[in-house]
């Protein structure tokens, strides 16, 4: 089990096992808060916060939201809107950072082709 917090610790983040990958993306949002990301099947994940202790942000075709802490601003992860996909992303900022050095970092296109560019 790995567990990640907000830096106040108000969002705790639950996974069983660090990802395959982190991801660095370029989209219009990643690269202003530089997140680095796992992917998980939703049901792999546990949030363990108070309703009121995320702030969500959903923009542009409304797939998906992101959640960061309302009172350290953090951004924890984000989910998908709807049910067209059960995958969601976990910003690994939030873990030890021995995580992020022992698990390979790629670049992805999220902005443009989605493919990687490494
Ligand atoms: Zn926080």
């Amino acid at each position: 089990m790995l567990t990640g917090s907000c830096h106040c610790g108000a969002v705790e983040i639950r996974v069983a096992r660090k990802p395959r990958r982190l991801t660095s993306c370029n989209c219009s949002i990643c690269r202003r808060q530089a997140g680095l990301w796992g992917y998980y099947d939703r049901s792999k994940v546990k949030i363990i916060a108070r309703r009121d202790a995320l702030d969500r942000y959903a923009w542009g075709d409304k797939c998906l939201r992101l959640c960061r802490c309302a009172t350290c601003g953090c951004v924890t992860h984000w989910t998908p809107i709807g049910r067209a996909s059960n995958r969601m992303g976990v910003n690994f900022r939030n873990f030890d950072p021995s995580v992020i050095e022992s698990t390979r970092v790629r670049r992805v296109d999220g902005a443009d082709t989605r493919k990687f560019l490494d």
